[in-house]
C-alpha cells in the first residue's frame, strides 16, 4: 500500500481526525497510487496516523476515513459505513413517500457521497475519486440494504471536475424515475403538522431535486405563519410556502427568478387542495423588494432562503454585502413584530460572521430585531464535529420591531 509522510507540524488535523489532507501538507509519496486506491497516512517520524482514499487531481489528495490501523478500506466497511449512516436516520418519519438525506458524504465518514431518498427512488452523488473507485460496491450496497425501485445519478458536476473526472448524470440501476414524484420530506416523529406533498423532479430539479437540508425549518417558521401575510423569497418549489398555508397564512407571495421552479411551487399548493391567495412573482429579490419599499407593502412573515452567496474564500466580502442588502430590505417591509426567517447555505459564512451581517442590517434599517430561534440544516444532514465544514446552513427566526 503506498504510504503518504506529513509535512513536520502538519499531523495534528490528522490526529484531530479531520478528514481532509491538502496537498500542501505532504512532503512525500512514497510509491504510486491509483486515483481511488487507499493510502496510509504517516507522521514525519514514520508513525501511522490514518488511513485514507487518493486522489492525484485535487488539491485534497488524501480523504481520510479510518483511524484505526486494524482497519481495512474493503466493500465491507463501505457496506457497514452506509448501514450506519441509514440507522442514524431512523428517527426520520421514513414511511412510503418519506425523503430524506441517506449519507452526507464525509459527515458520514464516506468523503464524496451523497445519498437521498424519495420515497422509492433513490438520487446518489459520486464527487471523489476514491468513491468512483468504488461505484460499483456502492450500488450493491445500496441495493442489498435499500432494495430501491431505482438508482439515479445526478452528481455535482463542478466538484467531480475539480477531480479531474467527466460529468456523472444518469439511471444507474433499475428503472428510470417517473418526471415527478409526489415526496414527504422526513420530519421528526411527533411533529404535530400534517406534512404538505410536495412534488420533485429528481432529473432535472435543483440540486437531488429538491431542498431536503430545509426540511425542519420549514415546520419551524409554519409555526409564526396562522393569519400572516408571508413573503417567500427564493422561493424555489414553494417548500415553505406550502408549510406556511397549512398554518394558515392569510396570503403567500412568492419570489424567484425560475418560472419553472415557480410553475412546481404553483403545482404543489394545487396537490395539497391550499387555496391560500398566492401571488407568483417572477423576478430578482434584489429588486422586488426595493419595488415593495417604494410601494409601501408590508408582510408578516418574510423568508430569506437565497443561493449559496460565496463558494470561495475569495468571494465572502461580495456574499457579506448580498446578505446584509436583503436583510436590510426585508426588515423595512415587515409590520411591526413581524418575523424574519433569514438563512444563509454558504459554508464560508460562519453562524458568527451571518449574524454581524444581519445586525448591520438591523442597525442600517433602524429596527429593534430579536434572534427568537436559531436554525441550522436538518438532522439528516449531520455536523461531524471532526469536520466544522459539514456546519453550512445557518438561520435566524427573528423578531423585528
Ligand atoms: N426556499 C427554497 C429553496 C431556495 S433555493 C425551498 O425551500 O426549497 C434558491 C432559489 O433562489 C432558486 O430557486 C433560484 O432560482 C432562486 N434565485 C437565485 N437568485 C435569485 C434572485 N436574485 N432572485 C430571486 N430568486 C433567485
Amino acid at each position: 500500500m503506498a504510504t503518504i509522510t506529513l509535512r513536520p507540524g502538519r499531523e495534528r488535523p490528522v490526529i484531530q481526525r479531520h478528514p481532509w489532507v491538502f496537498s500542501g501538507a505532504i512532503d512525500a509519496v512514497h510509491g504510486e497510487p491509483a486515483d481511488g486506491e487507499v493510502v496510509d497516512i504517516l507522521a514525519p517520524t514514520g508513525d501511522w496516523l490514518a488511513r485514507g482514499l487518493w486522489s492525484s487531481t485535487s488539491q485534497i489528495r488524501a480523504r481520510l476515513c479510518a483511524w484505526d490501523p486494524n482497519q481495512v478500506l474493503d466493500e465491507e466497511w463501505l457496506r457497514e459505513r452506509i448501514a450506519r449512516a441509514v440507522s442514524g436516520r431512523a428517527g426520520l418519519a421514513n414511511g412510503e413517500d418519506g425523503a430524506c438525506r441517506l449519507v452526507f458524504s464525509e459527515a458520514d465518514g464516506l468523503p464524496g457521497l451523497i445519498v437521498d431518498r424519495y420515497g422509492v427512488y433513490l438520487v446518489i452523488q459520486i464527487l471523489t475519486q476514491g468513491m468512483e473507485a468504488r461505484r460499483a460496491e456502492v450500488l450493491r450496497a445500496l441495493v442489498d440494504l435499500l432494495a430501491p425501485r431505482s438508482i439515479f445519478e445526478r452528481s455535482d458536476n463542478d466538484m467531480r471536475e475539480k477531480e479531474g473526472m467527466p460529468p456523472g448524470d444518469g439511471l444507474l440501476w433499475g428503472v428510470e424515475p417517473p418526471d415527478q414524484i409526489a415526496l414527504l420530506p422526513a420530519i421528526a416523529v411527533g411533529t404535530s403538522v400534517v406534512p404538505p406533498r410536495l412534488l420533485a423532479n429528481l432529473r432535472t430539479g435543483q440540486k437531488t431535486g429538491f431542498y431536503l437540508d430545509q426540511s425542519h425549518n420549514r415546520v419551524r417558521v409554519a409555526a409564526y405563519c396562522q393569519g400572516a401575510h408571508v413573503l417567500d423569497c427564493f422561493a424555489y418549489s414553494g417548500g415553505f410556502s406550502a408549510y406556511a398555508a397549512r398554518a394558515g397564512a392569510a396570503s403567500l407571495t412568492l419570489i424567484d427568478t425560475s418560472l419553472p421552479a415557480l410553475d412546481l411551487a404553483r403545482q404543489n399548493l394545487a396537490v395539497n387542495d391550499i387555496t391560500t391567495s398566492a401571488d407568483y412573482v417572477e423576478g430578482n429579490v434584489f429588486k422586488v423588494l426595493r419595488g415593495y419599499r417604494a410601494e409601501g407593502r408590508r408582510f408578516d412573515v418574510i423568508i430569506l432562503d437565497p443561493p449559496k452567496f460565496a463558494n470561495t474564500q475569495a468571494q465572502v466580502n461580495h456574499a457579506a454585502r448580498g446578505y446584509k442588502d436583503i436583510n436590510w430590505l426585508a426588515m423595512q417591509l415587515l409590520n411591526p413584530g413581524g418575523v424574519l426567517a433569514t438563512f444563509s447555505c454558504s459554508g464560508q459564512i460562519s453562524p458568527d460572521l451571518f449574524q454581524k451581517i444581519v445586525f448591520g442590517a438591523s442597525v442600517d434599517a433602524g429596527r429593534d430585531v430579536q434572534i427568537i430561534e436559531r436554525l441550522g440544516q436538518s438532522p439528516d444532514h449531520p455536523i461531524l464535529l471532526t469536520f466544522p465544514e459539514s456546519e453550512y446552513l445557518k438561520g435566524f427566526v427573528c423578531r423585528v420591531w
